[in-house]
Parts: structure tokens; sequence; C-alpha cells
């Protein structure tokens, strides 16, 4: 709750939500000089990126397992500005994943070629499919980079496993490759992706020689605290727990105005509002003119949320081999896609002075897409984990089970499933 006896106030600019968008908003507006207002409903920084920690261990905890990738230029920026990008912890370079099936391990690992050809022995090597499978694929992926914007727009009707199988790729390299691309990335099936948003994502990847992955070095949200002395410094205001429940607008109804609080203040923008809530957060709060008015605003009620459940498990000894990170090959009935062991990732010592490296595994996974695995209790969802673990490694059964924590996420991301490429914003604005 906002303090109720907070008066109205003007501002140049009132960002709405600080996540990281909303972050970097603040940031780059309050740098050019604006007066400006970033309003938070939660008592904490990062939003989906957020993080806290865990009452018991004193451990960093994220929302969730997140990875960055060397795509994320604005992302990093920002990170330079705050003076946390030296917080950010690569895996050793061009060892892009770990595939792990059964006991058996597969190092996807690109070649200082150019693109997409240092792909290429990742894909020839792959010892999950057969030559047949992986062949099939080929005609598909020169397909796919040879697109023209328009035509992969034209794609966004069409399901990613409609669009493979037309163009002959293997029901089961379709589920291998492009099932995995999906669920991990863009997380949803390839039953129900939007071929759109797959191929683009497909060609982002292997359009570059190499896409190197790399976590936070303590909590996400630490990453990002720096903002709020950063944008106090530049005459900003920043508000946390402080609740927007509506949006201002002119007699017209044309232009926004301003928000309203949930205690009735009002915080009037000279020059506009900059809203970064998700979709399905920001529709319930919009003056219903703008929603009869503008198609492009409604539309974005198709953007429903993609549910994540992390799962954390603290262990007595080392159980994963010295792995930092990897994943399951796809299986549609699995529960974790990816599973991060920060004992390995994090450098440094830990809130009691112990070196990260010497402390025993904490692994954290994620159960991506969650609505598929229907309403399974903490302690299954920690037991399946362990059983999924223990496939890989046997030392998991006969470690003992310190602490665990599932953390339930509404929203990770929107489910890019069939019609909704087109609703995304364009993702390519810099952040000078
Ligand atoms: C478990 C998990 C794993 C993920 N993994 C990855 C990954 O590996 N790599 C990757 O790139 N991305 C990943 N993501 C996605 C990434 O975290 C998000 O895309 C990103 O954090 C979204 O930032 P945002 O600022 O756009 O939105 P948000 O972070 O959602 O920001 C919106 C903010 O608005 C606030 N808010 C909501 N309602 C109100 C209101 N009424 N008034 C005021 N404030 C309000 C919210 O509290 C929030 O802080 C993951 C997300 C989750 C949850």
């Amino acid at each position: 709750m906002a303090q109720p006896e907070m008066a109205d106030q003007e501002f140049d600019v009132v960002i709405v939500g600080a996540g990281v968008a909303g972050i970097a908003a603040a940031v780059t507006l309050a740098q050019r000089g604006l007066k400006v207002a970033m309003l938070e409903s939660r008592s904490i920084l990062g939003g989906r990126a957020r993080s806290w920690v865990d009452g018991v261990t004193r451990d960093p905890i994220h929302i969730g397992p997140h990875v960055v990738v060397t795509e994320y230029p604005n992302f990093f920026r920002l990170l330079e500005q705050l003076g946390t990008r030296d917080k950010i912890v690569w895996q050793p370079w061009r060892h892009f994943l770990t595939w792990v099936k059964g006991r058996q391990d597969f190092d996807i690992k690109t070649l200082p070629l150019p693109a997409p050809a240092s792909w290429a022995p990742a894909s020839v090597n792959d010892p999950f499919v057969t030559w047949a499978d992986k062949h099939s694929t080929v005609p598909a992926a020169v397909h796919c980079l040879s697109l023209t914007e328009e035509q992969l727009m034209a794609l966004d009707d069409e399901s990613g496993i409609d669009f493979l199988r037309r163009l002959g790729v293997t029901e089961d390299y379709i589920q291998h490759f492009w099932g995995f691309l999906c669920h991990s990335i863009l997380n949803v099936s390839v039953e129900e992706v939007s071929a759109a948003a797959m191929v683009r994502w497909f060609r982002r990847m292997v359009g570059r020689s190499s896409m190197e992955m790399g976590f936070a070095d303590c909590g996400l949200g630490e990453l990002l605290t720096p903002s709020k002395a950063l944008l106090e410094s530049l005459g900003a205001v920043v508000l946390t727990s402080t609740e927007v429940s509506g949006f201002l607008h002119s007699a017209g109804g044309e232009r926004c105005e301003g928000v309203v609080l949930d205690t009735g203040v009002k915080m009037r923008a000279r020059l506009g509002v900059v809203s970064t809530l998700p979709p399905p957060t920001l529709l319930p709060l919009l003056p219903k003119q703008w929603l009869d008015r503008h198609a492009s605003i409604r539309d974005l009620e198709q953007l429903k949320p993609c549910k994540y459940l992390s799962v954390y498990i603290w262990f007595d000894r080392k159980v994963t081999e010295g792995k930092q990170m990897w994943a399951r090959v796809y299986h549609k009935d699995d529960l974790n896609c990816e599973f991060y062991d920060f004992s390995e990732i994090y450098t440094g010592k830990d809130v009691r002075g112990v070196l990260w490296k010497d402390r025993p595994s904490f692994v954290g996974s994620n159960i991506i897409d969650a609505g598929r695995v229907g309403d399974m209790s903490d302690e299954e969802l920690v037991q399946g984990t362990l059983r999924e673990l223990s496939e890989r490694f046997p030392l998991v059964e006969e470690a003992k089970v310190l602490h665990s924590m599932v953390n339930r996420v509404p929203m990770a991301i929107h489910r890019p499933v069939v019609g909704t490429e087109k609703l995304r914003p364009d993702q390519a604005s810099p952040v000078p």
C-alpha cells in the first residue's frame, strides 16, 4: 500500500513497474533530464527478475533460475550503467549447452566458423538422433534462414509442427530438436507455437557464429538494486509498495495523463506514462473506452501467461560432477527442462564466508509451461525433480536433502502460440 498521506504529484513521465523494462526506461529518461517517477507494487525491485534471501540457508534465491545470452546488448548496457556488468558468470566460451539423456551427456559447442557453419558440428555429432533424422531437417533449416521478414510473419498463422512437417522433417527430429527449442526458449510446445516465433528464434541462434550463455553471480535482483540510488541521484522518484490501480485520461479519453494509485492519489504525467506491466496485469487496469477504441490494445488479451515452477534443492554433498548447467533432452511428460548447480556457478564466498565451489550442491531447476503438470504439491514436485536428477547423477540417491523450496510463478513470459507473433512490439529498440 502506498502512503495514505501522499498528495497528488506531477512528473514528466510516470513509469509503472520496476522490472528490467521499467528500470531501463527510468534510467534512460532520467539521464535525459526528465523528471521521472517509477512506481512498483512490490516491496522490492526486479519484477520477474527479482530475487530474495532464503530464510533457512540465507542463500540468494531467484524467482526462477535465469540465463542471459550474449544477444542482450541493451540489458548489458543497463548493467554497465548500474555497475553490475561484471556480476555475470559466463560458461566456457563456445560451450552452449550440455544435453542429458539418461546417463549420457552431449556438449553442444560451436566452432569458430562463420554462422551457420559454426553450429553444424553440434548437429552432426548429436548422439540422440539418427542420420536420417538429422538429414531431414537440413532443407527446413536452409528454408528458415532464407526467409524475408515478410515471409516469416506470414508463418504466424501456422503451428511449428505443421510448418516442419510440410518441409519434411521427421517426427523424431521435430520432437527432439524443435520440440526442445520451443519448450526451453519459447516455453510452449511445438504443436502450439507460432511457426513465425519458432523460426525467428532459430534464425537468431544459428544466424550468429556463437551464442554464449551466462548466469547472475548473485541474486538476480542484486543486478538491478543499484538502480534506486542511481535514479534518485538523477532526481527521479522511486516508490516501492505502490500499486497503480488505474490510468488517468483526458476529457476525450485519447490521452493518457497519469495514473491513480490504490490509495486514490493521482500521479500526473506531463509527457506520458510508460507501462511495463505484462498484458494480463495491464488489461484490467485500462479504461474501457481504450479497449473499445483500439484493437491493438484489445488484442493483447491473446497474450496468455506461461507459468513456471522453480524448484530449489540443497544437498549435503556435491552430486552434479562439477556441472554448472544442463538440460534434459525434451520429452513432453518430463517435469524439468534445465538444471543449475549454483555451488558451481557462483564465484567468491557465500554469506557465511564459505567458498561457493567448496559448498555442497545447491540445485535449481525450471518446470516450464507448468500448466501441463496439473496440481502437484511441493513435496511431489521435489520428489519428481530428485527422480529426474538421479537419472543422470546416481550420487543424488545417496545424498541427503537438507532443504528444498518451490516457487510458483504465474507468468514467466507470454505463450507465443499461433497468431501472437504479430502482436509483439519491435524488439530491437536500442538503449543509447
Ligand atoms: C522463472 C522465470 C525464468 C525466466 N527465465 C528467463 C531466462 O532464462 N532468460 C530470460 O531472458 N528471461 C527469462 N525470464 C523472463 C524475464 O524474467 C522477463 O521477461 C523479464 O524479467 C520481464 O521484465 P519486465 O520489466 O518486462 O516485466 P516485469 O518484470 O513483470 O515488470 C513489471 C513490474 O510491474 C510490477 N507491477 C505489477 N502490477 C503493478 C501495479 N498495479 N502497480 C505497480 N507495479 C505493478 C510488477 O511487480 C513488476 O515488478 C524468466 C522469467 C521467470 C519468471
